[in-house]
């Protein structure tokens, strides 16, 4: 029975995904397989267990064994978060390698190149749901292009490829540190521009920018989940609106807002009400070109609506 799902997910996989060797293999649910995560980073997989039944040995045993036989990865990394182990009662179990030596490797996404430490960073390497949403906004960037809340740069190196200038801004240094080792792997060519990596609060820097006056052709915002549970739906979309109207002010007639929630619990109706508040505040008509959610590889299940947890809209500003 697991080894048929696991076998399921990864036959989808092949239908769904393309141009990227980083995807999820496992998404737990929506793959019929509650409490299992996993992620492929080029010839490293990263495992994340979240429950009892997942934890047993024969799971474990049966899980590497399938995902061996038909990935052939170089090695198998378990990424454990000691909280949910906690919150789950299980009993501790350290992070590390269940399988083979390698930690690292370099993957690539539409054409992209990135570092993945398996056992460093945050999550399990990078924001897997955001890699169709990284071409789409790549699509229409131009100009003078701002990434806030950039991470490892996942969408400021795809904007480098159509923009004139980029900048990320993001308040962890480690992960600013990497997106500039990033943006090193691919700025082979001269004509791209070089990227500039800002460590700030995106909210003051967005005030001041905003406030000083300064323009851009291309805003993306892309902030951590706000509304972690129900009750915090309203500070949440507050917190959205304002980083919104903030963006909307600072974007040039013409220019492009890429905007984004992975707040399960802010739905895609929340969200657009709160955007066209935004707009509405900010003076500004907003032309809806794409209303997106996760990538392919992390399906929805239509009678699981937890599965699809993503927003992205990516919108025309004028006058
Ligand atoms: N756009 C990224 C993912 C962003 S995840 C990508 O596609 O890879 C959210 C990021 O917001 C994290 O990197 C976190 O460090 C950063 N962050 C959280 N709070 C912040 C704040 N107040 N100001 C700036 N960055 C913040």
């Amino acid at each position: 029975m697991l080894r048929q799902r696991v076998a399921d997910a990864i036959a989808y996989r092949e239908v769904v995904v393309r141009n990227t060797n980083a995807y999820r293999v496992i998404f737990g649910e929506a793959d019929f397989l509650p409490g299992l995560i996993v992620d492929r980073y080029n010839d490293i997989l990263s495992i994340q267990i979240l429950t009892q039944a997942m934890d047993a040995e024969a799971v474990r045993v049966a899980l590497a064994s399938e995902l061996t036989e038909r990935l052939h990865p170089a090695s198998i990394v378990e990424r454990v978060d000691p909280r949910v182990r906690q919150l789950e009662d299980l009993p501790p179990h350290p992070s590390g390698l269940v399988q083979g030596e390698k930690t690292s490797a370099i993957f690539t996404m539409n054409g992209i190149q990135f570092h993945f430490e398996a056992l460093e960073g945050q999550k399990t390497g990078a924001f897997l749901d955001q890699r169709e949403n990284y071409a789409a906004a790549a699509q229409y960037a131009h100009g003078d292009a701002l990434d806030v809340f950039c991470y490892q740069g996942g969408f400021a190196l795809h904007l480098a490829q159509r923009c004139a200038g980029v900048t990320g801004v993001d308040s962890s240094r480690p992960a600013l540190e990497v997106a500039d080792q990033n943006a090193a792997l691919n700025r082979r060519d001269r004509s791209q521009p070089e990227i500039e990596w800002i460590e700030a609060n995106a909210f003051d820097l967005l005030k001041d920018y905003s406030a000083s006056g300064q323009r851009y052709d291309t805003i993306v915002l892309d902030p951590p989940a706000f509304a972690k549970t129900k009750r915090d739906l309203d500070a949440a979309l507050r917190g959205y609106k304002e980083l919104n109207l903030r963006a909307l002010k600072m974007l040039h007639n013409g220019g492009i807002l890429v905007t984004c929630s992975c707040s399960y619990h802010v739905s895609q109706a929340d969200f657009l009400e709160m955007l066209a508040g935004a707009a509405r505040d900010a003076h500004r008509t907003l032309r809806l070109v794409e209303v997106r959610g996760q990538a392919k590889d992390h399906p929805i299940l239509l009678n699981v609506p937890e599965t699809a947890y993503f927003k992205c809209v990516i919108a025309v500003v004028s006058q």
